[in-house]
């Protein structure tokens, strides 16, 4: 059950994610902007196809670009 249920908030928080990037590409093509996967902050000034950035807010390498996070999880 417990184990269920991390899968589930996994699935909502990708799904989150992906939709925050998805978003972000839509927005304007021109703006180049990355998302932690970790905690779903906004990073700008990230190469659409960066990965492994390290995030201000949650201080792990889980900062990913637009692109890349629809690469991954899209
Ligand atoms: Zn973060």
């Amino acid at each position: 059950m417990i184990l269920w249920l991390c899968r589930l908030a996994i699935v909502m928080i990708t799904n989150k994610i992906v939709k925050i990037a998805i978003s972000l590409l839509e927005e304007d093509m021109d703006t180049i902007e990355g998302v932690c996967i970790e905690c779903g902050v906004v990073h700008h000034g990230v190469e659409s196809d960066a990965e492994k950035y390290k995030c201000d807010n949650c201080e792990t390498n889980t900062v990913y670009g637009a692109d890349q996070i629809i690469l991954l999880y899209g």
